[in-house]
C-alpha cells in the first residue's frame, strides 16, 4: 500500500493556508515552552475565541447549552477544553487529547554551589532524553519562583536576543580518549549536567571596621555571592526561595524552517505539541459539530502520565460531570455513559522514518515525514505490552471520515518489532471503555534538543483532527 505525498496534493490556496498555520504554530512554540508557558499561551488565545473558565460559571451558577465554550485549567499545567453540541453528552463526546509537558532538564530544589571558578545549579533531567545531546549548546532557563508569602515571580531568561544564556560543559577532545570509549549512555553522567550560571566573583565593601575573617568567609563563594546578589536586585529572591521553584532547562532560541525548500520546522518541544497545537486549532476553527467536542492538554506524560496534573488524575472526569452539571444532564449513570460512548483521538509524535537510521524502522509500516497524519492501531513495546489497541471497527469508521474528506494519513508502528517503543495516554482513556486510537504528527530527532516536523504534516493533521470533530462518532 503506497501513501501520498501530502505536498502534492495541495493547490496554491491550500499553501498559503498552510504556512499562516505554520507561522502560527510556530509562535504557539517559541512562547510555551514550558508547560506552564503553553497554558498561558492556550488560554490566551481561547479566551479571545469566547471560551469561558468552568470555575467562574459554577460560582454564578451559570448554565450551559449548545453552542456554549468552557474551559478548566488544572494547577497551571493541564487544561480541558469543551464545545457543547447539539446532542446530549450521555451519548458521548469526540475528544482531542495530547500532552503538553517535554523532556528538558530540571534545576533541583537546593541546586546553587560554586566550584573551580564557576557558579553553577545542579539539575535533574526530565524524561528520556540522550544526554550527550544537552552539552555545549545555549540553553534558557524558564519557570516559576514561588515565594513564602505566595507570590511568583516569572522567569524567561535567554530567549531574546540581548539576555544572557546558559550552558552545560563538555570535555574538550584533546582530553576525551577515555570518555569516547564510554557508551552513549555514560558518555555525559546525570550529574554532570550542571548548569553554568556565572564567574565574576562579588566584590565585597572593604570598610576598615568590617571584620576580617567574615570577609574572608565571604570570598570563598564570590561567585555564587555574585549571582545570589543578582537574584536579589532583579527577582527580590533569596536562596531558600529555590525550594519552592519549577524552574526548566531548555535550548534557547526560536523555531527555525528548515531546508532550501522550508518544507520543515526545527524547533524545541515539538514532542507533543505539535499535536497540542492542531488538536486546540481545530476545535477552535470547526465549524458545525453535533456531539459536544472536547480537548484535553495534559502535563507528565513523559515521566507516566502521574501526578494531579497527568492523564491518570481525575481532574478530566471531574470536569466532564461538572460540565453535565451545568447542562442539566449530571448523574452518575450519565457521566459514565459520556465517557463510554466517546470517541478519542489520543495524539503523540509518531517516530518518523529516518533513512539515516534505516534498519531501526520496518518501512511498509514506518511513519513518514510529509505523508500525512499517523495512526498507530497500537503502541507499546516487545509483544504490545503496555499498549492500547484501537478496535478495527473503530480505525474502519475514521478511514470512511477521512477518506470522505481526503485527509492524507498514514498507519504506523513505533520502529521495528523488538528495536523499542514506547506509549502515550490513549490507554488510560480507554480504561473508561471509550474507542481510543494513537495518532498524531511523524518527528526526526524526537526528544533531541531540537526536533524537526514537516510544516504538511502540522496542515494535514489540523485538518483531519477538524474532520473527526464534525464527526457522528461510533
Ligand atoms: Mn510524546
Ligand atoms: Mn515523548
Amino acid at each position: 500500500m503506497e501513501r501520498k505525498v501530502t505536498w502534492e496534493t495541495y493547490d496554491a490556496e491550500q499553501l498559503e493556508k498552510l504556512e499562516k498555520l505554520n507561522l502560527e504554530y510556530r509562535n504557539f512554540l517559541d512562547n510555551g515552552k514550558t508547560e506552564r508557558e503553553c497554558i498561558d499561551t492556550i488560554v490566551n488565545t481561547i479566551e479571545t475565541e469566547g471560551y469561558q473558565e468552568l470555575e467562574s460559571l459554577i460560582k454564578e451558577g451559570k448554565k450551559l447549552a449548545a453552542g456554549d465554550k468552557v474551559y478548566s485549567v488544572c494547577m497551571n499545567k493541564s487544561i480541558v477544553m469543551f464545545r457543547i453540541g447539539e446532542k446530549p453528552m450521555a451519548e458521548g463526546m469526540n475528544i482531542l487529547g495530547a500532552h503538553i509537558d517535554s523532556p528538558r532538564i530540571d534545576v533541583k530544589q537546593n541546586p546553587l554551589y560554586e566550584e573551580g571558578g564557576f557558579a553553577y545549579l545542579d539539575t535533574h533531567y526530565y524524561g528520556g532524553v540522550k544526554k550527550y545531546q544537552w552539552v555545549a549548546l545555549p540553553l534558557a532557563l524558564h519557570g516559576v519562583v514561588v515565594k513564602k508569602d505566595g507570590t511568583t515571580i516569572e522567569m524567561n531568561i535567554g530567549e531574546n536576543e540581548d539576555d544572557p544564556v546558559f550552558f552545560v560543559s563538555d570535555l574538550l577532545i584533546h582530553l576525551a580518549g577515555e570518555q569516547m570509549e564510554k557508551k552513549a549512555s555514560k558518555v555525559i553522567e546525570g550529574e554532570a549536567l550542571d548548569l553554568i550560571i556565572g564567574s565574576k566573583p562579588i566584590k565585597f565593601a572593604a570598610e576598615e571596621e568590617q571584620d576580617k575573617d567574615k570577609d574572608k568567609e565571604q570570598a570563598k563563594e564570590a561567585i555564587k555571592a555574585g549571582i545570589l546578589d543578582i537574584l536579589k536586585e532583579t527577582y527580590d529572591m533569596e536562596e531558600e526561595d529555590f525550594l519552592s521553584a519549577e524552574l526548566e532547562i531548555v535550548p534557547a532560541g526560536k523555531t527555525r524552517e528548515a531546508g532550501f525548500d522550508r518544507s520543515l520546522l526545527l524547533g524545541y518541544g515539538q514532542d507533543d505539541r505539535v499535536c497540542a497545537f492542531t488538536s486546540m486549532r481545530a476545535m477552535l476553527d470547526v465549524e458545525k459539530i453535533e456531539k459536544t467536542l472536547c480537548c484535553i492538554l495534559v502535563d507528565k506524560e513523559e515521566i507516566g502520565s502521574v501526578g494531579a496534573t497527568g492523564m491518570h488524575s481525575r481532574f478530566f472526569e471531574n470536569a466532564v460531570a461538572e460540565v453535565m452539571n451545568l447542562t442539566g444532564e449530571y448523574s452518575e449513570l450519565n457521566v459514565r455513559r459520556c465517557l463510554a460512548r466517546s470517541a478519542m483521538l489520543s495524539s503523540d509524535v509518531s517516530a518518523g522514518f529516518d533513512p539515516s537510521y534505516a534498519s531501526c524502522f520496518e518501512k511498509k509500516n514506518a511513519a513518514f515525514v510529509g505523508k500525512g497524519m499517523v495512526f498507530n492501531k497500537f503502541t507499546g513495546s516487545r509483544g504490545k505490552s503496555g499498549s492500547n489497541d484501537a478496535n478495527a471497527e473503530y480505525i474502519a469508521y475514521l478511514r470512511k471520515l477521512l477518506d470522505e474528506k481526503g485527509i492524507v494519513y498514514q498507519t504506523a508502528e513505533l520502529g521495528k518489532v523488538d528495536v523499542g517503543g514506547g506509549g502515550t495516554i490513549a490507554y488510560i482513556l480507554a480504561e473508561y471503555g471509550m474507542n481510543v486510537i494513537d495518532s498524531g504528527v511523524a518527528v526526526l530527532n524526537m526528544h533531541a534538543p531540537w526536533e524537526a516536523t514537516s510544516k504538511a504534516d502540522v496542515y494535514e493533521t489540523y485538518r483531519g483532527y477538524m474532520v473527526f470533530a464534525e464527526g457522528a462518532g461510533m
